[in-house]
């Protein structure tokens, strides 16, 4: 089977967790959670093209990002090619502009993105349900970012509901020059027991003004934040500079405060700038389709 499509540019977005909560812990060590996770307007670029000779070349020009099969982009395009019983030839160019492990999924949204991207230039040969259950042998976020849209996740992150009216929001997010490592995080977290979240959630989201100030809370920060006091104070600058509410994404150390207009959030990465704490990116919500150039 020929690629109808010879190249295909791809934009992999970053995601946000606006609420996250543990719920359990499994007995493979894998923890049940429910999130709210929004997609954002800060992508890293997959282009990708055919070439004569079988196998998977990937370029990545980033420090800290692998380029060989441990590579999450490697990873799904072997699992693509596994799964359809195609033996090609691709070469994919990784272009890194979300901060690696910094708790903005970069590495997983590159993963679903490949799959989408190889899904198409094959003219889908998989349903989205065939990509889901590979993008979850990939990774627990990594069937969220298959919907470029802002979800309610569930499971391990692979249960997801779509949110339709989330608002246009603006979100100023600082991404501090700490390692923070997940399984640390999780190793260290205190179950506490919570109501029925998704119940919860969904009371909060048909509401006709959202409550960001009572949806904002992650789990994650009761352990990193006594930590790394840089995460407070994060928060607290990103407060005092106006926000709506601010908030680790994930198992951090990215902290993003939240904004109502795009001028606010400009004004508040202004206002940050002399504290000097790290990246700082203002983006907003993105839901959209991912395909960036075609040939
Ligand atoms: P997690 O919480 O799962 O660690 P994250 O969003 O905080 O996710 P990523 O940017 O996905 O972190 O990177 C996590 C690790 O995955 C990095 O240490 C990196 O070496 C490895 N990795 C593998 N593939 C990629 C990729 N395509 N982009 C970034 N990192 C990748």
């Amino acid at each position: 089977m020929a690629s109808p499509l010879s190249s295909l540019k791809v934009q992999a977005p970053a995601k946000l967790n606006i609420r996250l909560k543990v719920t359990g812990r499994r007995p493979d060590g894998y923890h049940d959670l429910v999130s709210i996770m929004v997609p954002v307007s800060l992508y890293d670029i997959i282009e990708l093209a055919t070439v004569e000779s079988p196998g998977i070349r990937l370029s990545c020009q980033a420090s800290a990002v692998p380029e060989d099969q441990t590579n999450l982009v490697f990873r799904a395009a072997q699992a693509f090619f596994l799964r359809c019983g195609l033996q090609k030839g691709i070469s994919i160019k990784l272009t890194k502009h979300i901060p690696v492990a910094a708790g903005l999924g970069g590495g997983s949204s590159d993963a679903a993105h490949t799959l989408l991207a190889l899904n198409r230039m094959w003219s889908n040969p998989l349903t989205l349900d065939d990509l889901a259950e590979m993008a979850l042998a990939l990774g627990a976020d990594v069937p969220f970012f298959l919907h470029n849209m802002p979800c309610i996740a569930r499971g391990v992150g692979e249960i997801l509901h779509p949110i339709a009216n989330w608002p246009i929001l603006w979100y100023v997010i600082v991404s501090p020059p700490i390692s923070v490592s997940t399984s640390w995080v999780y190793q260290n977290l205190r179950l506490r027991l919570t109501t029925d979240e998704y119940a919860h959630i969904m009371y909060f989201l048909e509401k006709k003004t959202l409550d960001l100030g009572t949806l904002l809370e992650n789990d994650l920060e009761t352990v990193t934040v006594p930590h790394f006091p840089v995460i407070g104070s994060i928060k607290e600058s990103l407060m005092n500079a106006g926000a709506e509410g601010a908030l680790m994404s994930g198992s951090g150390p990215s902290v993003f405060g939240i904004f109502k207009t795009k001028d606010r959030a400009l004004a508040a990465k202004r206002h940050l700038g002399p504290r000097n704490f790290g990246e700082v990116f203002v983006v907003e919500t993105y839901c959209s389709e991912a395909v960036v150039s075609v040939t």
